[in-house]
Protein backbone atom coordinates (compact mmCIF):
# COMPACT_ATOMS: atom_id res chain seq x y z
CA UNK A 1 0.00 0.00 0.00
CA UNK A 2 1.29 3.77 -0.63
CA UNK A 3 0.56 6.84 0.59
CA UNK A 4 -0.45 8.67 -2.88
CA UNK A 5 0.35 12.78 -3.59
CA UNK A 6 -2.22 13.50 -6.23
CA UNK A 7 0.00 15.67 -8.86
CA UNK A 8 -3.50 16.41 -10.44
CA UNK A 9 -3.78 19.81 -11.73
CA UNK A 10 -0.37 20.49 -10.71
CA UNK A 11 1.80 20.18 -14.13
CA UNK A 12 3.26 17.42 -14.53
CA UNK A 13 0.37 14.80 -15.20
CA UNK A 14 1.11 12.19 -13.08
CA UNK A 15 0.54 10.85 -10.20
CA UNK A 16 3.83 10.02 -7.16
CA UNK A 17 3.28 7.36 -4.68
CA UNK A 18 5.71 7.65 -1.50
CA UNK A 19 6.32 4.23 0.23
CA UNK A 20 3.83 3.37 3.77
CA UNK A 21 5.88 4.52 6.72
CA UNK A 22 8.42 6.76 4.54
CA UNK A 23 8.36 9.42 6.91
CA UNK A 24 8.72 12.68 4.13
CA UNK A 25 7.58 14.92 6.27
CA UNK A 26 9.52 16.62 8.82
CA UNK A 27 11.70 19.78 9.23
CA UNK A 28 14.86 17.57 9.35
CA UNK A 29 14.12 15.33 6.11
CA UNK A 30 13.97 19.30 4.27
CA UNK A 31 16.82 20.29 5.96
CA UNK A 32 19.15 17.18 4.66
CA UNK A 33 16.59 17.31 1.06
CA UNK A 34 18.21 21.02 0.78
CA UNK A 35 21.92 19.47 1.60
CA UNK A 36 21.52 16.57 -0.39
CA UNK A 37 20.55 19.30 -3.71
CA UNK A 38 17.02 17.52 -3.60
CA UNK A 39 14.51 20.73 -3.75
CA UNK A 40 14.48 21.68 -7.84
CA UNK A 41 13.04 24.88 -9.36
CA UNK A 42 10.12 24.61 -12.30
CA UNK A 43 9.59 28.00 -14.20
CA UNK A 44 6.27 28.35 -15.99
CA UNK A 45 5.79 31.15 -18.43
CA UNK A 46 3.69 34.62 -18.06
CA UNK A 47 3.09 36.04 -21.82
CA UNK A 48 1.84 39.25 -22.60
CA UNK A 49 -1.26 38.74 -24.07
CA UNK A 50 -1.00 41.44 -26.72
CA UNK A 51 1.92 40.24 -28.29
CA UNK A 52 2.45 36.99 -27.12
CA UNK A 53 6.14 38.01 -25.68
CA UNK A 54 7.17 35.97 -22.47
CA UNK A 55 7.16 38.83 -19.84
CA UNK A 56 8.13 36.60 -16.79
CA UNK A 57 8.56 33.52 -15.64
CA UNK A 58 7.27 32.26 -11.97
CA UNK A 59 9.68 29.84 -10.21
CA UNK A 60 7.37 26.95 -8.21
CA UNK A 61 9.55 25.07 -6.36
CA UNK A 62 9.51 20.54 -6.47
CA UNK A 63 11.19 18.41 -4.26
CA UNK A 64 12.83 15.49 -6.00
CA UNK A 65 13.28 12.30 -3.83
CA UNK A 66 15.86 9.98 -4.51
CA UNK A 67 13.89 7.27 -5.87
CA UNK A 68 12.42 9.82 -8.41
CA UNK A 69 9.11 10.74 -6.76
CA UNK A 70 8.16 14.23 -6.93
CA UNK A 71 6.53 16.13 -4.42
CA UNK A 72 4.38 19.14 -4.34
CA UNK A 73 4.88 22.32 -2.97
CA UNK A 74 1.38 21.86 -1.80
CA UNK A 75 2.66 18.77 0.63
CA UNK A 76 5.83 20.31 1.82
CA UNK A 77 5.94 24.29 2.28
CA UNK A 78 3.28 24.47 5.28
CA UNK A 79 5.43 21.64 6.64
CA UNK A 80 8.92 23.55 6.56
CA UNK A 81 6.65 26.86 8.10
CA UNK A 82 5.95 24.52 10.64
CA UNK A 83 9.49 23.03 11.56
CA UNK A 84 11.48 26.44 10.90
CA UNK A 85 12.80 25.46 7.83
CA UNK A 86 11.04 27.11 5.89
CA UNK A 87 13.78 30.26 5.82
CA UNK A 88 16.40 28.37 4.64
CA UNK A 89 14.41 26.63 1.92
CA UNK A 90 13.49 30.17 0.82
CA UNK A 91 17.06 31.92 0.82
CA UNK A 92 17.81 28.56 -1.42
CA UNK A 93 14.68 29.51 -3.62
CA UNK A 94 15.33 33.32 -3.70
CA UNK A 95 19.01 32.70 -4.39
CA UNK A 96 18.39 29.95 -7.42
CA UNK A 97 15.64 32.15 -8.81
CA UNK A 98 17.52 35.24 -9.10
CA UNK A 99 20.67 33.86 -10.47
CA UNK A 100 18.89 32.05 -13.17
CA UNK A 101 16.71 34.95 -14.01
CA UNK A 102 19.96 37.18 -15.07
CA UNK A 103 20.02 34.89 -18.51
CA UNK A 104 16.36 35.43 -19.47
CA UNK A 105 15.43 37.31 -22.64
CA UNK A 106 12.60 37.03 -25.10
CA UNK A 107 12.52 38.84 -28.29
CA UNK A 108 15.48 41.13 -26.96
CA UNK A 109 13.68 42.16 -24.09
CA UNK A 110 15.18 41.21 -20.12
CA UNK A 111 12.42 38.24 -18.58
CA UNK A 112 11.07 39.33 -14.99
CA UNK A 113 11.26 36.55 -12.25
CA UNK A 114 8.12 35.74 -10.51
CA UNK A 115 9.11 34.30 -6.94
CA UNK A 116 6.45 33.51 -3.80
CA UNK A 117 6.44 34.17 -0.53
CA UNK A 118 5.07 31.92 2.30
CA UNK A 119 3.70 33.97 5.36
CA UNK A 120 6.89 32.47 7.32
CA UNK A 121 9.13 34.34 4.63
CA UNK A 122 6.62 37.83 5.01
CA UNK A 123 6.21 37.63 8.84
CA UNK A 124 10.42 37.52 9.11
CA UNK A 125 11.95 40.58 10.36
CA UNK A 126 15.13 39.85 8.00
CA UNK A 127 13.07 39.20 5.05
CA UNK A 128 13.13 41.69 2.78
CA UNK A 129 17.04 42.35 3.50
CA UNK A 130 17.52 38.96 2.50
CA UNK A 131 16.11 39.56 -0.68
CA UNK A 132 17.88 42.62 -1.30
CA UNK A 133 21.13 40.71 -0.61
CA UNK A 134 20.28 38.05 -3.11
CA UNK A 135 19.14 40.30 -5.72
CA UNK A 136 22.87 42.28 -5.31
CA UNK A 137 24.56 38.69 -5.51
CA UNK A 138 22.86 38.19 -8.94
CA UNK A 139 23.40 41.67 -9.97
CA UNK A 140 20.04 41.59 -11.13
CA UNK A 141 17.79 44.59 -11.94
CA UNK A 142 15.29 44.89 -8.65
CA UNK A 143 12.64 45.62 -11.07
CA UNK A 144 13.13 42.22 -12.78
CA UNK A 145 12.30 40.50 -9.44
CA UNK A 146 8.47 40.37 -8.06
CA UNK A 147 7.04 38.78 -5.27
CA UNK A 148 4.21 37.09 -5.17
CA UNK A 149 1.92 37.29 -2.05
CA UNK A 150 -0.86 35.19 -0.89
CA UNK A 151 -3.66 37.42 0.75
CA UNK A 152 -4.49 34.68 3.30
CA UNK A 153 -1.28 34.09 4.34
CA UNK A 154 -0.10 37.22 6.10
CA UNK A 155 -1.38 40.32 7.95
CA UNK A 156 -0.73 43.63 7.75
CA UNK A 157 -1.29 44.43 11.40
CA UNK A 158 1.89 43.18 11.53
CA UNK A 159 4.78 45.63 11.97
CA UNK A 160 7.51 43.06 10.22
CA UNK A 161 5.59 42.51 7.11
CA UNK A 162 4.47 45.92 6.95
CA UNK A 163 8.30 47.04 7.15
CA UNK A 164 9.13 43.70 4.46
CA UNK A 165 6.45 44.99 1.98
CA UNK A 166 7.84 48.46 2.09
CA UNK A 167 11.46 48.03 1.98
CA UNK A 168 10.67 45.59 -1.31
CA UNK A 169 9.13 48.51 -2.73
CA UNK A 170 11.24 51.10 -1.91
CA UNK A 171 14.44 49.09 -3.49
CA UNK A 172 12.11 48.81 -7.13
CA UNK A 173 11.35 44.96 -6.50
CA UNK A 174 7.58 44.35 -7.52
CA UNK A 175 4.81 43.08 -5.77
CA UNK A 176 2.00 40.30 -6.99
CA UNK A 177 -1.29 39.52 -5.18
CA UNK A 178 -1.89 35.77 -5.94
CA UNK A 179 -4.60 33.75 -6.14
CA UNK A 180 -7.07 37.46 -6.10
CA UNK A 181 -10.30 36.90 -5.39
CA UNK A 182 -10.26 34.19 -3.30
CA UNK A 183 -9.24 36.40 0.42
CA UNK A 184 -10.84 38.84 2.21
CA UNK A 185 -10.56 42.55 2.47
CA UNK A 186 -8.99 42.59 -0.91
CA UNK A 187 -9.92 46.02 -1.65
CA UNK A 188 -8.79 47.42 1.50
CA UNK A 189 -5.09 45.59 1.08
CA UNK A 190 -4.91 47.23 -2.33
CA UNK A 191 -5.40 50.36 -1.10
CA UNK A 192 -2.69 49.97 1.48
CA UNK A 193 0.07 48.03 -0.40
CA UNK A 194 1.85 49.16 -3.27
CA UNK A 195 0.92 46.64 -5.43
CA UNK A 196 2.14 46.48 -9.12
CA UNK A 197 0.34 42.87 -10.40
CA UNK A 198 -2.79 41.39 -9.49
CA UNK A 199 -2.97 37.61 -9.95
CA UNK A 200 -6.51 36.59 -10.89
CA UNK A 201 -6.70 33.15 -9.50
CA UNK A 202 -7.48 30.03 -11.48
CA UNK A 203 -10.89 29.53 -9.82
CA UNK A 204 -12.37 32.49 -12.01
CA UNK A 205 -10.84 31.47 -15.44
CA UNK A 206 -11.79 27.77 -15.11
CA UNK A 207 -15.36 28.35 -16.34
CA UNK A 208 -14.14 30.90 -19.19
CA UNK A 209 -15.73 28.09 -22.45
CA UNK A 210 -17.59 30.98 -24.36
CA UNK A 211 -16.49 34.24 -26.20
CA UNK A 212 -19.48 35.93 -24.95
CA UNK A 213 -19.82 34.44 -21.47
CA UNK A 214 -20.23 37.47 -19.01
CA UNK A 215 -17.91 37.01 -16.22
CA UNK A 216 -19.10 39.91 -14.13
CA UNK A 217 -16.52 39.67 -11.25
CA UNK A 218 -13.72 39.12 -14.29
CA UNK A 219 -14.66 41.70 -15.58
CA UNK A 220 -14.65 43.70 -12.62
CA UNK A 221 -11.37 43.03 -11.68
CA UNK A 222 -10.29 44.03 -15.08
CA UNK A 223 -12.00 47.59 -14.67
CA UNK A 224 -10.57 47.80 -11.13
CA UNK A 225 -7.56 47.23 -12.18
CA UNK A 226 -7.16 49.36 -14.93
CA UNK A 227 -8.37 52.37 -13.22
CA UNK A 228 -5.60 51.71 -10.36
CA UNK A 229 -2.69 50.89 -12.95
CA UNK A 230 -1.88 47.39 -12.50
CA UNK A 231 -1.29 44.87 -14.55
CA UNK A 232 -3.07 41.53 -14.43
CA UNK A 233 -2.12 38.11 -14.85
CA UNK A 234 -5.07 35.70 -15.55
CA UNK A 235 -3.56 32.60 -14.24
CA UNK A 236 -4.58 28.34 -15.23
CA UNK A 237 -5.28 29.67 -19.00
CA UNK A 238 -5.65 26.12 -20.78
CA UNK A 239 -7.65 27.12 -23.88
CA UNK A 240 -7.71 29.56 -26.79
CA UNK A 241 -10.99 30.68 -25.93
CA UNK A 242 -10.04 32.08 -22.08
CA UNK A 243 -7.21 33.89 -24.10
CA UNK A 244 -9.16 35.22 -27.00
CA UNK A 245 -11.74 36.57 -24.05
CA UNK A 246 -9.16 37.75 -21.37
CA UNK A 247 -7.15 39.55 -24.40
CA UNK A 248 -10.44 41.30 -25.61
CA UNK A 249 -11.24 42.47 -22.44
CA UNK A 250 -7.99 44.30 -21.72
CA UNK A 251 -5.97 42.14 -19.43
CA UNK A 252 -2.41 42.13 -20.02
CA UNK A 253 -0.74 38.95 -19.32
CA UNK A 254 -1.98 35.22 -19.17
CA UNK A 255 -0.22 32.04 -17.56
CA UNK A 256 -0.98 28.57 -18.21
CA UNK A 257 -0.88 25.23 -19.47
CA UNK A 258 -1.93 26.68 -22.97
CA UNK A 259 1.46 28.68 -22.59
CA UNK A 260 3.75 26.06 -20.94
CA UNK A 261 3.59 24.01 -17.82
CA UNK A 262 6.76 24.44 -15.47
CA UNK A 263 9.44 22.91 -16.25
CA UNK A 264 13.05 23.00 -15.33
CA UNK A 265 15.59 25.35 -15.77
CA UNK A 266 16.12 26.82 -18.74
CA UNK A 267 12.36 27.76 -18.03
CA UNK A 268 9.95 26.53 -21.36
CA UNK A 269 12.81 26.40 -23.49
CA UNK A 270 10.43 26.54 -26.68
CA UNK A 271 9.85 30.12 -26.00
CA UNK A 272 12.41 31.29 -23.39
CA UNK A 273 16.18 31.86 -25.18
CA UNK A 274 18.97 32.26 -23.24
CA UNK A 275 21.54 34.79 -23.51
CA UNK A 276 25.16 35.21 -24.00
P1 LIG B 1 0.39 29.24 -7.11
O1 LIG B 1 1.43 30.22 -6.71
O2 LIG B 1 -0.99 29.75 -7.30
O3 LIG B 1 0.97 28.54 -8.43
C1 LIG B 1 0.17 28.16 -9.52
C2 LIG B 1 -0.11 26.68 -9.50
O4 LIG B 1 -1.00 26.37 -10.56
C3 LIG B 1 1.14 25.83 -9.74
O5 LIG B 1 1.00 24.61 -9.00
C4 LIG B 1 1.06 25.55 -11.25
O6 LIG B 1 1.73 24.38 -11.64
C5 LIG B 1 -0.44 25.41 -11.43
N1 LIG B 1 -0.85 25.77 -12.80
C6 LIG B 1 -0.29 26.67 -13.63
N2 LIG B 1 -0.97 26.78 -14.80
C7 LIG B 1 -2.01 25.89 -14.70
C8 LIG B 1 -3.07 25.54 -15.61
O7 LIG B 1 -3.20 26.03 -16.73
N3 LIG B 1 -3.96 24.60 -15.17
C9 LIG B 1 -3.84 24.02 -13.93
N4 LIG B 1 -4.75 23.10 -13.61
N5 LIG B 1 -2.84 24.34 -13.05
C10 LIG B 1 -1.94 25.27 -13.43
P2 LIG B 1 2.21 24.07 -8.08
O8 LIG B 1 3.52 24.29 -8.77
O9 LIG B 1 1.86 22.69 -7.64
O10 LIG B 1 2.19 25.04 -6.83
C11 LIG B 1 1.12 25.02 -5.92
C12 LIG B 1 1.26 26.13 -4.91
O11 LIG B 1 2.39 25.90 -4.07
C13 LIG B 1 1.52 27.50 -5.55
O12 LIG B 1 0.30 28.05 -6.00
C14 LIG B 1 2.14 28.23 -4.39
O13 LIG B 1 1.13 28.70 -3.52
C15 LIG B 1 2.93 27.15 -3.71
N6 LIG B 1 4.34 27.24 -4.13
C16 LIG B 1 4.94 26.74 -5.24
N7 LIG B 1 6.24 27.06 -5.28
C17 LIG B 1 6.49 27.80 -4.18
C18 LIG B 1 7.66 28.45 -3.65
O14 LIG B 1 8.76 28.44 -4.24
N8 LIG B 1 7.51 29.13 -2.47
C19 LIG B 1 6.31 29.20 -1.82
N9 LIG B 1 6.24 29.88 -0.67
N10 LIG B 1 5.19 28.61 -2.29
C20 LIG B 1 5.28 27.92 -3.46
CA1 LIG C 1 2.09 32.16 -7.31
CA1 LIG D 1 -1.82 31.68 -7.97
CA1 LIG E 1 -2.14 29.13 -4.78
Amino acid sequence: DAAIFQAKSRGYGQTVTAPRGSTVHNGADIRRALEDQEFVLHYQPVVDLATGTVDKAEALVRWVRPDGQIVPPDQFIRLAEQTGTMLELGDWILSTAVHSATTWHHDGRPVAVSVNASGAELQDPTYARRVLRHVADAALAPERLIIELVESDFSLASRAVRANLVTLADAGVRLAIDDFGTGHSSLHRLDQLRVDILKIDRSFISPLTDPDQPMPVVTAILAMADALGLDVVAEGIETPEQADWLRRRGCSHGQGYLYGKPAPHPPATAVLHRSA
